[in-house]
């Protein structure tokens, strides 16, 4: 403890300052110095020596699970690359000016929108969906494979209507399909899918009942290339009934319970014992159930679902065999078999380890899981002689994880250093108040300070703690003693080097609603400031959040630590005000739809942003407001109109007869269900204005013209039109 021991030599002690009972005690500030803890935080990192945005890349691991596209930018911004390895240099957008434009003040020419914020970025959904559709051509050619790979996306993984679409769209080219698991999925899927490749899949999993079953064969009778997957064994019987009430002649493909096991956290309905499909008993039986309905020319597809997140190529392979084993069979019993469908579980490299030990991460990227798939397929149909079938796969985290990015901002942090003694009543006072034991405890700490024997000094000063507290419950002790006694114990504490130089930073974010995954199954995502990549975060901290529920907090990162390193809140350059923004990365899939309303925190308002040729290399399309504190209400069937009525009421009750006053007072209500439940901080005040209408601007997208129009810059007032809904 040097810095403790030379904090106790520069103290200027008044004489008889060890002997108990003795009123002349000196000040705890007196015997340590200053303030030792002022040094704690810096003595963490050198603040002054030199920094830079490439040392943060690697500090955050944004080196390892950005590429290809997050990076650092010589400003200290994080940039998104929008197409992959393919983005030249002046196409990358920094979030900051993205975030700049949409927080803005509208009188400063930006959206006026709130955090939280979802930034979505089609450009890389665009090209995750391409290198994905390339992984499996390059795998393909080269491995001589004498068919095709043709995709679903599983819309649980993000239903946003216009995530689908846009993957829709963009897949529409090589017959990208969707894939649906409940009767919302299936209506959401058969519609987008009417813009799609007419050969694209529609696969209908999930458990099913007859209005599901007949919404499948009503899609067949769309000419939607419509599947239905059995996961029941009585799921079959319906099927042949209702196909044959409806005269539809269906597709039927079966779900295997692969005996392969994923071991992993979402490895729960992989193996023999899984949730999931007909076991190997229940698939003869239902081939010999089609075969008397005359229907086994029907069943032309072959599906298992491994779990999440498969950990390596190996348990891959092993899987993708025994399932190529079972289609063979299939072939073999007299179906007309044409697709193999491999399920989800590409993985993620949440952490950018490459790792096959945790969930949160795989050891494998794209080429390498197309390589591992087509090899195992094609081994085992060429060994049987069995004609090389579709490849379908129904990947899900991987095609959206990278699009959207969560932004939100730190709107306080604890302090490093509290001053305890600063209650400016006077130290003499506080002893007065002590009892005989109590100044005996204080002044035994004092002494053992002035011998430098610290761990003595904690000793007395607990022991007088405990004694301090008992006697404030009995209530011979005041506030103010107990307040100073703390302060004492802080002071030693510190000067220990004891206290947890962890700070909490305050979030303007629901963890329930924006990372639920976190505290459902903690699950961990990159978490990295967005801007001041060029300055030494000086700070280590948690997040907490805005719910009133203790485990609102983050306290788990990658890499395996418990604190983030962070930045000095309000010494920002750029951006709003000095505001403090970070970024949750690679959330994507799952987390929109999981999170809930907890403590009555609806959604962020989500942006999506496009690359742009134009002066600021990106533009917004469309804007999305989060829900307004009437609209989650109204989520629990409260009904703001008749609540809003009701206080209007009460108002006029209370007698408040000046006009201008009680219009006053209507407008503050109403206001205060139009505008969002997050925090408006002085930035933002505005924006929650806008909410208040009902606002929203949209870009004019005429349908024909797309491209064009989705390019054009926010800035261009014609370009946008502002609604009051
Ligand atoms: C959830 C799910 C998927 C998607 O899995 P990912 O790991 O996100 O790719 C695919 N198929 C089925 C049947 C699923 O349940």
């Amino acid at each position: 403890m040097p810095a403790m021991a030379c904090c106790v030599d520069a103290a200027i002690f008044p004489p008889g300052y060890a002997l108990a009972g003795d009123n002349s005690l000196p000040a705890p500030e007196n015997i340590f110095g200053a303030s030792p803890a002022t040094n704690t935080t810096s003595s963490v990192v050198d603040q002054s020596s030199h920094w830079s945005p490439s040392l943060s890349a690697s500090l955050y691991r944004i080196d390892r699970w950005g590429p290809p596209y997050f990076a650092v930018n010589s400003s200290g911004n994080i940039v998104v690359r929008p197409y992959g390895a393919d983005t030249l240099p002046h196409q990358e957008i920094d979030l900051m000016k993205v975030v700049k434009k949409v927080s803005e003040q509208k009188s400063a020419g930006g959206l006026g929108l709130q955090f939280p914020l979802i930034i979505r970025f089609p450009d890389v959904l665009k090209n995750r969906l391409e290198s994905l559709q390339s992984a499996f051509d390059y795998a393909i050619h080269s491995q001589g494979y004498e068919s095709h790979y043709q995709g679903v996306y599983p819309v649980k993984c993000n239903q946003d209507r216009f995530v689908v679409e846009d993957i829709v769209e963009f897949g529409s080219s090589f017959r990208f399909g969707l894939e649906a698991g409940s009767k919302p999925e299936i209506l959401l899927s058969m519609s987008c899918l009417c813009r799609g490749s007419p050969e694209a899949f529609l696969i209908c999993n999930g458990y099913k009942d007859s209005e599901y079953i007949s919404l499948a064969l009503i899609a067949r009778k769309l000419h939607l290339n419509t599947v239905i997957v059995i996961e029941q064994e009585e799921e079959l019987d319906l099927v042949i009934d209702i196909s044959r009430k409806l005269l539809v002649r269906p597709v039927i493909g079966l779900r295997a319970k692969l005996r392969t096991k994923h071991s992993g956290h979402f490895g729960g309905t992989s193996g023999e014992k899984g949730k999931f499909g007909l076991t190997t008993i229940q698939i003869l039986r239902a081939v010999r159930k089609l075969e008397q309905a005359g229907m086994l020319d029907c069943l032309q597809l072959l599906h298992f679902h491994i779990g999440s997140q498969i950990p390596s190529t190996s348990l891959l392979a092993d899987g993708v065999g025994e399932a190529a084993q079972i289609y063979c069979e299939l072939v073999r019993l007299g179906a007309d078999m044409r697709v193999i469908d491999i399920g989800g579980g590409l993985g993620i490299d949440y952490d950018g380890s490459r790792s096959t030990e945790s969930d949160l991460s795989v050891g494998y990227g794209l080429d390498e899981y197309a390589a591992a798939v087509v090899q195992a397929v094609r081994c085992v149909c060429d060994r049987k002689f069995v004609k090389h079938p579709v490849i379908c796969s129904e990947s899900g985290r991987a095609i959206v994880s990278h699009h959207s990015i969560l932004i939100f901002e730190a709107v306080s942090a604890t302090a490093a250093n509290t001053q305890p003694m600063s209650l400016g009543l006077g130290f003499q006072y506080l002893l007065d108040g002590f009892t005989e034991e109590d100044r005996a405890d204080y002044a035994n700490v004092t002494a053992a300070a002035v011998r430098g024997e610290l761990e003595t000094c904690l000793l007395y000063s607990d022991q007088l703690k405990q004694r301090c507290v008992q006697q404030f419950k009995e209530g011979s002790l005041g506030l103010e003693h107990l307040a100073a006694v703390d302060g004492v114990c802080d002071i030693v504490s510190k000067a220990l080097g004891a206290t947890d130089p962890v700070r909490t930073y305050h979030v303007n974010l629901s963890l329930f609603t924006s990372i639920p995954d976190f505290w459902a199954i903690g699950q961990i995502f990159p978490i990295v400031p967005i801007h001041r990549l060029d300055q030494r975060p000086g700070v280590r901290g948690i997040l907490s959040d805005l719910t009133c529920d203790s485990d609102g907090k983050v306290d788990k990162f990658i890499g395996g630590e418990s604190s983030l390193p962070l930045h000095e809140m309000g010494g920002g350059h750029g951006g709003n005000g000095g505001g403090y923004y970070l970024g949750m990365f690679l959330g994507g899939a799952y987390e929109e739809a999981l999170g809930g309303l907890h403590n009555l925190f609806g959604g962020p308002n989500v942006v999506r942003v496009s690359q742009s040729d134009g002066p600021h290399s990106f533009a917004v399309t469309r804007v999305v407001p989060g829900p307004s504190c009437g609209d989650v209400l109204r989520a629990m069937q409260h009904e703001p109109e008749l609540m809003f009525e009701a206080l209007k009421h009460r108002a006029e009750e209370c007698g408040h007869e000046d006009e201008i006053a009680s219009a006053a007072l209507e407008s503050g209500l109403a206001r205060s269900f139009h505008s969002m439940p997050y925090l408006t901080t002085a930035a933002t005040v505005t924006c929650a204005m806008v909410n208040s209408n009902k606002a929203y601007y949209y870009c004019v997208e005429d349908d024909n013209n797309v491209e064009e129009n989705s390019r054009a810059d926010v800035g261009d007032d014609k370009q946008w039109t502002y609604c009051c809904a």
